[in-house]
């Protein structure tokens, strides 16, 4: 006999006793993008890397550290997707959905995978469920896609979440606010963290982003981007404050928010939850003006976010919000004694099941007794019994497991019988 095999460290078996919450969630989110009439996409799970390499960024944490990258024979270099925003867009360029309607929305629930310490709320595969709201510039486009993840957070009930949002600006003004920055931080350079040093050349703004303590006293008063957009984010950032005010979704703005990824500009937001201490974050987005050209396509704007599945699962438990979830009932367990009765209640089940009725059979063999006591156990509404006397009848002994009482039903006229009753 071989050792055990476990699962990867960092993924996780989602359990049958789990499912019904996943699908719970899962339904609410296909229910809302269709109100907001947003379609499906589904990507694959593994990309170029340059992807990613392009898309994502070469000097961001994900890319840099945590992205699992796939050699195959030793040429082209495939990696596990680490987000999906940069899979939906090659697939929107790949396939020419900006030739479509404008613009073009899209969502995905999709796994991720990310090289990390596992921890609460954290895994190195985790799923999220994303949108994209490709081709307009408009600040309304920002505010709807805010809105609809506000609208699928007030569904599932949830609460103590908070909006955060921030401006990053765009190329024109962020070079302005870079030399500020870096003349900011020039007197204490090398007590920077060596990441903030990296960070410095290639990305300045993420320094603001370092989970260092050190880092963080040293750049307690440095100066934020919102305090030097030009006018046309400036005037954006102050539409999309508007629109949520207007829309009664309140938020609160949080200069330090910079997100990891390297393709945002303007907007950034995040759903924050106190619930779960670093890994509070359970859902982040923005506006990307820059990606879609980044990745070969034509100068288009795009704006989305990505909601971490298990974070959310996690708030929800501790929130009690999974705890009254409609249990499986059975409509039907079929409980026949001995091999002849078996072959009867079989054309029974073909009939139950083709119909539709949730229905089980005893195939074991098992005494009464022992089928009795397995039909408590699954929660069924009725147990027909097929024993010797009512073989000899041609009926069903039908118990109804709530009221206990018992009839006798034709064996042919079972189907029709018991989907009569569920109809009631
Ligand atoms: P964090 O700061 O917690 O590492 P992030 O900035 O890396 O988050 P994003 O890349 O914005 O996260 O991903 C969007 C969402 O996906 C996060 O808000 C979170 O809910 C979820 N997420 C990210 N990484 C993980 C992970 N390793 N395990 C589980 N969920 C994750
Ligand atoms: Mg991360």
């Amino acid at each position: 006999m071989g050792n055990k095999i476990f699962a990867p460290k960092g993924t996780r078996d989602i359990l049958p006793s789990e499912v019904k919450a996943w699908e719970m969630v899962e339904g609410k989110i296909k229910e809302i993008c269709s109100v907001f009439n947003y379609k499906q996409i589904r990507v694959p799970d593994f990309e170029h890397y340059a992807l990613f390499d392009r898309g994502v960024g070469e000097s961001t944490d994900i890319v840099s550290k945590e992205m699992y990258t796939l050699n195959h024979r030793g040429s082209d270099v495939f990696a596990l997707k680490p987000e999906g925003t940069s899979s939906v867009i090659r697939a929107f360029i790949e396939h020419g959905m900006n030739s479509g309607i404008t613009p073009t929305k899209l969502y995905y629930i999709t796994s991720c995978f990310r090289s990390e310490r596992p921890q609460k709320g954290r895994q190195r595969q985790f799923h999220q469920f994303g949108i994209e709201a490709i081709g307009s510039y408009s600040a309304g486009m920002d505010a709807e896609v805010i809105m609809l993840v506000d609208t699928l957070f007030s569904e599932l009930k949830i609460k103590g979440l908070e909006l955060r949002i921030n401006s990053v600006g765009c190329p024109k003004c962020r070079s302005d606010y870079y030399e500020r920055l870096k003349n900011f931080v020039e007197p204490f350079k090398n007590e920077l963290c060596e990441d903030c040093q990296d960070r410095l050349n290639k990305n300045p703004m993420r320094i603001l982003d370092c989970k260092n303590e050190h880092c963080k006293t040293l750049l307690k008063d440095a100066p934020l981007m919102v305090d030097y957009l030009c006018e046309d984010c400036s005037e954006h950032f102050e539409s999309v404050k508007e629109y949520l005010k207007s829309a009664g979704i309140d938020f609160v703005v949080d200069p330090k928010i910079v997100r990891g990824l390297d393709y945002y500009t303007q907007t950034a937001f995040e759903f924050v939850s106190t619930d779960l201490g670093s890994q509070g974050t359970v859902c982040g987005g923005g506006r990307y003006n820059g990606l879609v050209k980044m990745i070969g396509g034509s100068d288009t704007p795009g704006v989305g976010f990505g909601l971490g599945l298990e974070r959310l699962m996690l708030i929800m438990e501790e929130q009690g919000l999974l705890d009254d979830l409609e249990e499986d009932i059975m409509d039907i367990y079929l409980a026949p004694v001995g091999k002849d009765a078996l072959k009867i209640a079989f054309k029974s089940f073909r009939e139950l099941t083709k119909s539709g009725i949730k229905s089980g059979i005893d195939v074991m063999d098992r005494s009464l007794k022992a089928q009795m006591k397995y039909a408590n156990k699954v929660n069924t509404k009725y147990t027909a019994i097929l024993g010797e006397d009512e073989l000899n009848k041609g009926v069903y002994t039908l118990r109804n497991m709530s009221t206990k009482e018992q009839e006798e039903i034709k064996i042919e006229d079972l189907t029709d019988y018991i989907k009569g009753s569920l109809g009631e």
